[in-house]
């Protein structure tokens, strides 16, 4: 399948480099290709930058926002909470529409430190918010209860875990479903219409808390019932 994932970051590299794995046909979305190449100083987080990962993934293309979304026949959000709704419309609600969107984002709102807080919570989820401004997109809300490598190698836990997957169209969370089982994903619970993303994404900070108790990314949440 053609994939678009938008976003350079840890989750965009991820998700990308798995699905050119797997056999996808795969371009990842930027703001502005060369200076996204031309960046050479590691990330904030201390990761490599980009194009240190783009050499070693030659066969993945790099685009601009809408140029990778017209492409894509599914598009993956892999972009900060505070800068998805705006990546999208530069993305193009032409080039979008129709189409099933994995939105991986969650509404993290670090503008006061660490550990974030959540800028929707409760009565609404940024879900839901993607949903409402691209009414003809088929949104489904997964993978962001987890870290970025463990999204696409879940069996490197050795142990099973669970993901969740919230939407209003089925057959996009079928299909969403098929992918998530393709990286090795073997619980996968649909928890319902966009709404119940609010759940997921209400579980971050719970999620950061693990993290520093753990203190390590590599865990994930298992349902046992
Ligand atoms: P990120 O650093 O949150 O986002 C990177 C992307 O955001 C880049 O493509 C960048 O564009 C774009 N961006 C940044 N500022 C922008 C602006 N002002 N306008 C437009 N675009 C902008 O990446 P990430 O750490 O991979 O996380 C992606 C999402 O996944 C987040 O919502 C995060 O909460 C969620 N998530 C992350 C993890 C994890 O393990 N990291 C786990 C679960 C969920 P350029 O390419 O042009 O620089």
């Amino acid at each position: 399948m053609k994939i678009a994932v938008l976003g350079t970051g840890m989750v965009g590299q991820a998700l990308a480099g798995r699905l050119s794995e797997l056999g996808h046909d795969v371009v990842v979305g930027t703001r502005d290709p060369e200076a996204t190449l031309g960046r050479t100083e590691p990330d904030g987080m201390g990761n490599p930058p980009f194009s240190a990962w783009h050499q070693q993934h030659p066969a993945i293309g790099l685009a601009p926002f809408a140029d990778a979304a017209a492409a894509g026949e599914l598009v993956v959000n892999a972009t900060g909470g505070t800068t998805t709704l705006s990546v999208l419309e530069q993305a193009g609600a032409d080039n979008l529409a129709g189409k099933v969107l994995i939105d991986i984002s969650n509404p993290l709102d670090f503008s006061n430190g660490f550990p974030p807080t959540l800028f929707v919570k409760d009565t609404d989820s940024l879900g839901e918010q993607v949903q409402r401004a691209f009414p003809e997109v088929r949104v489904v809300k997964t993978l962001n209860t987890l870290n970025a490598n463990l999204m696409v190698r879940p069996k490197d836990l050795g142990a099973e875990s669970t993901v969740f997957v919230s939407g209003d169209d089925a057959t996009a969370k079928a299909t969403v479903t098929e992918l998530l089982q393709s990286f090795g994903h073997t619980d996968v619970i649909d928890l319902g219409d966009i709404s119940t993303a609010r759940g997921t994404e209400m579980l971050l900070p719970v999620w950061l808390r693990l993290m520093g108790a753990l203190e390590t990314p590599f865990f994930n949440f298992k349902i046992v019932r």
